[in-house]
């Protein structure tokens, strides 16, 4: 496998710490609203690389946090509280609206088959090991207490900037223009890790701590999952381009400041989803979600494969004349794919050599794109149709586009036409033995259920009213 990689900005070999075994973390949602399609294209690049990881042999243990606490959109105790904010216009508590948008999540990424990790922590959950950090951190030094809160310092650090060389402009980037300073910080970008003192008096969750009754900042929860789960050496981090800074940044500060040695080998980040006015944001309010796609007549998976089609180091832009066309292409594939009939005998060296050749191709960096033209090249081989059908249900592993599937209103079709023809053999065997009522009552029952019947010469016939 082959990983771009934002730390060295170079697609590098990915090579794990611990042989055949990958550790893996991904930032999770904040839950104070829906996912918009932008936030699940992260989801879905990150699902498949983790399917991809596990394609190509490799044991992966993915972790992901829920964020239902605090996250303010600039670290300067300014901006606003997501979570608060939410609670305020759903006349709900913090904790309704955290379990209710979690759960919307998880059936957001059911409908896109998106893989739930092997461990997701809400943030709530994980106080002590918050407070376990900022102790180490203060104790060593790295953190001070100014005003009631207690902020990480970074002036301790040799290298800060880590992904990429930012001057001070593009560090202004992630701050609104509205956010005044946070005068307790010694340096421009440190950043609260705890608070005691802060703008948001209201704040419903709070904790007792060595500092005072509080709630932690904005990034200590990524560290301490992680941490909590994986150990002291992560192989992978993930999450959307935005994410990188500050949020990387700082949790790579305040991790390595506390174990002391190197945290993360590779960080993955997938570039944003736009529409055509702009970046796609939560915050806006008027949003694209999964089930406003369905309500337009689009099965999730047609989301998926738009997904898939492009490379997720490259920003989307969405519109629905594009997604109409994923939607006839997806239709078309399943058709395709539909009409393989599933005959001969299963090529076992030819399953081997077309499962390597995804590793490889699709494994150079995540090119979901070229997974298709495989999917297709398979289509068009010479290949038996039970040895193509094989060859597509290990694809599918990754792809996760439900192509062996039957489309559910075709398995509807057969369970009714099922229901309707063994009503109608009833219905002629009553007629045989002259029980006329009952016969009628047979028709009746199919006629409420908006199926007509219509005795002909050749039989009888059925259609949907
Ligand atoms: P949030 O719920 O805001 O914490 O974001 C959840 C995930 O979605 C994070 O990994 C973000 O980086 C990512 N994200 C946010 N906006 C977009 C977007 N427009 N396109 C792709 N990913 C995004
Ligand atoms: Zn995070």
């Amino acid at each position: 496998m082959r990983l771009y990689n934002s730390l060295t900005k170079r697609v590098e070999e990915f090579i794990p710490i611990e042989e055949g075994r990958v550790s893996m973390y991904t930032c999770g949602p904040t839950v104070y609203h829906f996912a918009h399609i932008g936030n699940l294209r992260s989801y879905i690049c990150e699902d498949v690389l983790e399917k991809l990881l596990r394609f190509s042999g490799l044991d992966v243990k993915r972790v992901m946090n829920i964020t239902d606490v605090g996250h303010l959109s600039s670290d300067a105790d300014t901006g606003e509280d997501k979570m608060l904010k939410g609670a305020k216009r759903e006349h709900k508590t913090v904790m309704e609206i955290a379990r209710y948008y979690t759960d919307a999540f998880f059936s957001d990424c059911a409908k896109l088959n998106i893989k739930t990790p092997d461990v997701v922590e809400p943030a709530t959950n994980c106080i002590p090991e918050f407070i376990h950090m900022i102790e180490g951190l203060l104790e060593k030094g790295y953190a001070y207490k100014a005003g009631e809160n207690i902020y990480f310092d970074t002036s301790r650090l040799k290298e800060y900037y880590v992904f990429g060389n930012q001057n001070e402009d593009e560090l202004m980037v992630g701050v609104r223009d509205d956010v005044t300073e946070d005068t307790n910080k010694r340096n421009k970008n440190d950043f609260v890790l705890w608070f005691t003192k802060s703008k948001f008096e209201d704040q419903a969750l709070k904790w007792e701590s060595p500092w005072g009754v509080g709630y932690p900042g904005w990034h200590i929860e990524c560290s301490c999952i992680s941490m909590k789960h994986l150990g002291e050496k992560l192989d992978l981090h993930c999450g959307g381009i935005d994410n990188m800074f500050p949020h990387h940044t700082n949790e790579i500060a305040q991790s390595e400041s506390f174990i002391g040695h190197k945290w993360c080998n590779y960080w993955f980040h997938v570039h944003h989803l736009n529409d055509e006015t702009g970046k796609m944001s939560k915050s806006k309010g008027e949003f694209l979600t999964v089930s406003l796609l369905e309500k337009k007549g689009y099965a999730p998976l047609v989301y998926r494969l738009f997904v898939l089609q492009s490379h997720y180091r490259k920003p989307l832009t969405f519109s629905f004349e594009t997604l109409d066309q994923t939607a006839a292409t997806y239709k078309k594939l399943k058709s395709r794919i539909a009409s393989v009939a599933d005959e001969g005998n299963v090529d076992e060296a030819a399953l081997k050599e077309w499962h390597d050749k995804f590793v490889q191709e699709v494994g150079d960096d995540c090119n979901t794109a070229m997974g298709l033209t495989l999917l297709y090249d398979v289509l068009k081989s010479e290949l038996n149709g039970a040895t193509k059908r094989r060859i597509i249900e290990d694809y599918d592993r990754v792809l996760s586009l439900d192509l062996l599937k039957e489309d559910e209103e075709e398995a509807v079709d057969d369970e009714l036409r099922a229901y309707v023809e063994a009503r109608i053999e009833e219905r002629a065997e009553a007629k045989k033995a002259k029980d006329f009522a009952r016969a009628d009552a047979i028709r009746d029952e199919l006629a409420s259920k908006g199926i007509m019947i219509k005795d002909t010469r050749e039989g009888v016939v059925w259609s949907r009213a």
